[in-house]
């Protein structure tokens, strides 16, 4: 532990490291970072099977699909975080550049699924986030110290708060300690994994919503990985949705959620609850699992589970193709006249 962390803050605090907020009502439209290709290889088996989506400044881009989808590989191997024994290719992008190993921790951060396991057990979570900016930002020990803790108040962590160690704080709090952490190099992307799978559904929202206004606030792009569409419905503005390790459907989040084109997004969408739907009322449920990986299908790998499969799903796969704004990987997907 840092010698002087329990030190009072000086009264004029460092400025921050900042950049713009984000207008998200007039977001750039040029690509952040651009993924072309991507694939996840597991001793010579694809589990990532050639992802292509990019990530706009300032917006938030989620990836969504049943689990083992390859949603949290995606993820993985964009921060280079992938298990020994996997390797990929493809090409991935930042402001037009190949992305380095320098890149990560810096201009692209993690938001992990476990704050526990992010944060160290034996120091303050104060001084972790001050130790992190003194290592990026070269800052005094004084300056650092007293930058953390505006960033700890920036996600409604008290000062006093900002003292405690990892295990003294809920699981809402570390959440949002792991979110000063990420953000406060401000990082041009963050990537954050299921970030709220262990917490109650309604700090949940809160700790999403505060997540999207720290990137707002940073001018940060964020790339969601979830499993729930709710979520990416709330915080989303554009999807994209995984089936076995391929992009089912990737568009505006207004476009994919309520007009879905393709017949998995039309499945997944059915068997959420609405606003609408009776109480006791039960849910369709998707047939059949994914494919495991490895498991070869001459044509569609949705084919067995879906309900619009024809001899051509059987037997061809599908390219993904333009259509009303979005990319769709469906032999038969098509607008329906209004
Ligand atoms: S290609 Fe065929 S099986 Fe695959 S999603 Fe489209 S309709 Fe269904």
């Amino acid at each position: 532990m840092p010698a002087d962390s329990r030190s009072p803050a000086p009264s004029h605090p460092p400025r921050a490291q900042t950049r713009h907020p984000v207008d998200r009502e007039t977001l750039p439209s040029e690509a952040l970072l651009s993924v072309s290709g991507l694939r996840v290889r597991f001793g010579g088996v694809d589990v990532v099977r050639g992802v292509s989506f990019d990530v706009r400044t300032g917006e938030v881009l989620a990836l969504t699909g049943e689990s083992g989808a390859g949603k949290s590989l995606t993820a993985r191997a964009l921060l280079g975080m992938l298990p020994r024994e996997a390797t990929a290719d493809g090409t991935v992008l930042l402001h037009g550049t190949p992305v380095t190993p320098a890149d990560r921790g810096r201009r692209i951060a993690i938001v992990p699924q476990d704050a526990l396991s992010a944060l160290s057990p034996v120091h303050p979570v104060g001084d972790q986030i001050a130790l992190a900016l003194r290592s990026v930002q070269g800052l005094t020990r004084k300056d650092a110290r007293s930058r953390a803790q505006q960033a700890l108040a920036e996600v409604g962590i008290t000062a006093a708060a900002s003292r405690a160690h990892p295990h003294e704080l809920s699981g809402g709090m570390r959440q949002r300690a792991v979110i000063a952490l990420a953000t406060v190099n401000t990082p041009d992307l963050l990537i954050a994994d299921e970030p709220t799978t262990s917490l109650d559904p309604t700090t949940q929202d809160a700790v999403l919503t505060l997540l999207r206004e720290r990137c707002t606030a940073t001018g940060a792009s964020l790339l969601l990985v979830t499993h729930a569409l709710d979520t990416a419905r709330s915080h989303a503005d554009h999807v994209a949705v995984m089936y076995a390790g391929t992009i089912a459907e990737y568009g505006p989040t207004d476009h994919v959620l309520n007009r879905p084109l393709s017949p998995y997004t039309t499945a997944l969408l059915a068997s959420l609850p609405t606003a609408d739907t009776p109480p006791r009322t039960r849910l369709p449920t998707l047939p059949g699992k994914p494919p495991t990986p490895g498991e070869t299908t001459a044509g569609c790998a949705f084919a067995p589970r879906c309900p619009r499969a024809t001899d051509l799903c059987r037997t061809q796969h599908p390219e993904p193709r333009a259509l009303d704004q979005r990319i769709v990987t469906c032999h038969h997907a098509a607008l329906e006249p209004r």
